[in-house]
């Protein structure tokens, strides 16, 4: 018998999960659904994302819930847009063949009409972020009155995100009677709270060690110089030639600056981060899922509930400002059951941060050596040489040329044909990673040698000429902007003029400019409230992106810690052009609690906090 069908599922939703590949219970749901279908008690399951959480509570309530009835009967919150439409996805699915089931997913960024239309025409179950949920409440278009169940999933991450008030009003307009489930993959203090003060005597159960990371993830590091990051990055990049991965930052500057070296030294990437609409996220996740993009590089924030399957490295280009981010950074790859790496690329003054992490995640981490130039060019080589034995011909197609092609290579005997076609791809490798340096660095360096380094590299790039402050604006040459209206648009809005700015060095989303350093502040507060097009447009001074700023302008002038080099440090190649960052045009818009906090001071991280922060951010 069907392992569901003795769970207690029904055979319309057996049939349906049977379609999706669900063949037997995972674990959380094996433990969860039987406590979930009496229907009687509040839940608490501590787990990964990635473990089949969505179906452990979605199963039950399908049993649970009257389909004859229009009203809500079960609530699912959760911290992201993606997770939401997910979730709602995901329970359409299981519920393919039962009548009359109607989800709505509710999420800021889109289209609330479209939202409430949905509501009235009647729904059972709601799959909500906190924030536009309160919104529809607020305008009274919801009746929460006969809800039966709530369910908090991604606890750990809405209270991280400052969700806590917003739950606890959305929870304060549902029946006392309810059950409450809640699904976390830590059990930090603030979610012990929360189960405490919303449940009566919860079942608790646990997949996997608490805290700790999914076993089907290896943690490895690279020691670097932080000069080097970048460099050593690629280098680890071109050493998996089939990567598909997501790359970490701390902060959007960060993502877009890597995105576009990325871009221009011919990856196929792009950047996900706080600043994008939501039809631009869009675009870069279908980008992505289709795998038109190789690397995703991203902000914790903007990364949240992505559920891509088949993610095959998790780079953390920073190390995250909080702890608990590795986890969910990391859980990104090995989902379903797949095996995963998690990449971390840290220097001499980070190493501490891996020995917390490893108590964090109960396992340790293997440190790897940066891929010399040449192993570089052998996974190349034999990459291209995988790709040749395993190339699809299609017979048809190319016949009517093969002819020619024979007289052409008639000269050529079989090596030579070999050794040529591999050079195709491999020449390029060759050249660029000959005479490459060994990236790594000793554990017990104690040298600053990197930093200092870094910081004179990039003296040119970051830093203003002398007597100016290089600043980031969040327009570039997307936006239609010539140079001559960028410097129009500065000199008016800053009341200041053109002989106050120098160089002006417009990219594709962003644009860095030099001011008088007499007049930054003039910059900054005229640029305190100017739209462009509908778009907040929002300045800092370019390398301050550790920082915290409480206007989410970013006027702090700290110094530049970790980044990368810029430099352009690989082959380029058709193969992997990206189509860039022209499509990420538009307005800002989208549900955001992000995060702002401020700098690591590099000493290790700071302690969770579920203390809610307002909407802008570095993030
Ligand atoms: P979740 O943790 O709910 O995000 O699920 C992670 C992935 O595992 C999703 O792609 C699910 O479709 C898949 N999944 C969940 N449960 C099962 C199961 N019992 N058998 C096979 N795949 C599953």
């Amino acid at each position: 018998m069907n392992p569901f069908l003795e769970l207690g599922i029904r055979h319309e939703v057996v049939n349906a999960i049977t379609e999706l590949g669900f063949e037997k219970p995972s674990s959380i749901q094996e433990k969860a659904i039987p406590v979930l279908l009496t229907g009687n008690d509040d839940f608490v399951g501590l787990a990964q994302t990635g473990t089949g959480k969505t179906a452990a509570f979605g199963l039950p309530l399908l049993e649970q819930l009257d389909f004859s009835q229009k009203h809500p009967q079960a609530l699912v919150l959760c911290p992201t847009r993606e997770l939401c439409l997910q979730i709602a996805k995901d329970i359409e699915k299981y519920a393919k063949y039962i009548d009359n089931v109607n989800v709505v997913a509710v999420y800021g960024g889109a289209n609330i009409s479209d939202q409430l239309r949905q509501i009235r025409r009647g729904v059972q179950i709601v799959v909500a972020t906190p924030g536009r949920m309160l919104d529809i409440i607020g305008r009274n278009a919801i009746d929460f009155s006969q809800v039966k169940y709530v369910v908090l999933d991604e606890a750990d991450e809405m209270l991280n995100m400052g969700f806590q008030e917003d739950i606890n009003t959305i929870l304060s307009e549902t029946p006392d009677d309810k059950k409450t489930w809640l699904f976390s993959a830590t059990m930090p203090r603030e979610v012990r709270r929360i189960a405490q003060k919303y449940m009566t005597d919860p079942v608790e159960l646990t997949v996997g060690t608490k805290n700790t990371g999914n076993a089907n993830i290896e943690h490895h590091y690279y020691l670097i110089r932080a000069r080097d990051k970048y460099a050593a990055f690629k280098r680890i990049v071109d050493s998996n030639p089939e990567i598909f991965g997501i790359v970490f930052c701390r902060t959007k500057i960060e993502t877009q600056e890597i995105a576009e070296a990325l871009i221009k030294d011919g990856y196929n990437a792009d950047s996900l981060h706080g600043d994008l609409s939501q039809q631009q996220r869009d675009k870069v996740m279908k980008r992505y899922r289709e795998r038109n993009l190789q690397l995703l590089i991203a902000t914790d924030v903007a990364a949240r509930g992505i559920d891509v399957n088949d993610v095959t490295h998790v780079i953390n280009f920073s190390l995250p400002d909080e702890i608990e981010n590795y986890t969910h950074r990391s859980g990104r790859t090995a989902r379903a059951g797949k095996t995963g790496i998690s990449i971390s690329l840290v220097n001499i003054k980070e190493q501490s941060k891996i020995r917390q992490l490893e108590k964090v995640i109960g396992k340790p981490f293997e440190r790897k050596q940066v891929p010399q130039g040449t192993e570089v060019c052998e996974k190349q080589l034999f990459s291209i040489v995988n790709k040749i034995q395993s190339v699809e011909v299609n017979e048809a197609q190319i016949a009517p040329f093969l002819p020619g092609i024979m007289e052409n290579l008639a000269e050529l005997s079989k090596e030579d044909i070999i050794t040529r076609f591999a050079s195709l791809e491999f020449n390029r490798f060759l050249e660029y990673y000959q005479n490459a340096p060994d990236l790594n660095i000793d554990a017990n360096d104690r040298g600053d040698r990197g930093e200092r380094g870094e910081r004179g590299d990039r003296g040119d790039r970051r830093q203003g000429s002398k007597g100016f402050t290089r600043l980031f604006m969040n327009l570039g040459s997307v936006d239609e902007l010539s140079r001559g209206d960028m410097l129009g648009f500065i000199c008016n809005n800053a009341k200041i003029t053109g002989k106050s700015i120098g160089k002006i060095d417009m990219k594709g989303v962003f644009t860095f400019f030099e001011v008088e350093d007499a007049e930054v502040e003039k910059v900054f507060e005229g640029f305190k409230s100017v739209d462009f097009n509908g778009r907040q447009v929002r300045i800092e001074v370019s390398g301050d992106r550790d920082r915290n700023s409480a206007d989410g302008g970013g006027r702090s002038r700290g110094g530049d810690r970790g980044g990368f080099g810029g430099r352009s440090d690989r082959p380029r190649g058709d193969r992997r052009q990206g189509s860039g960052s022209g499509e990420r045009r538009g307005g800002f818009g989208g549900e955001r609690r992000d995060r702002r906090e401020g700098g690591n001071s590099g000493g290790g991280f700071r302690d969770f906090s579920g203390k809610r922060r307002e909407s802008k951010s570095k993030y």
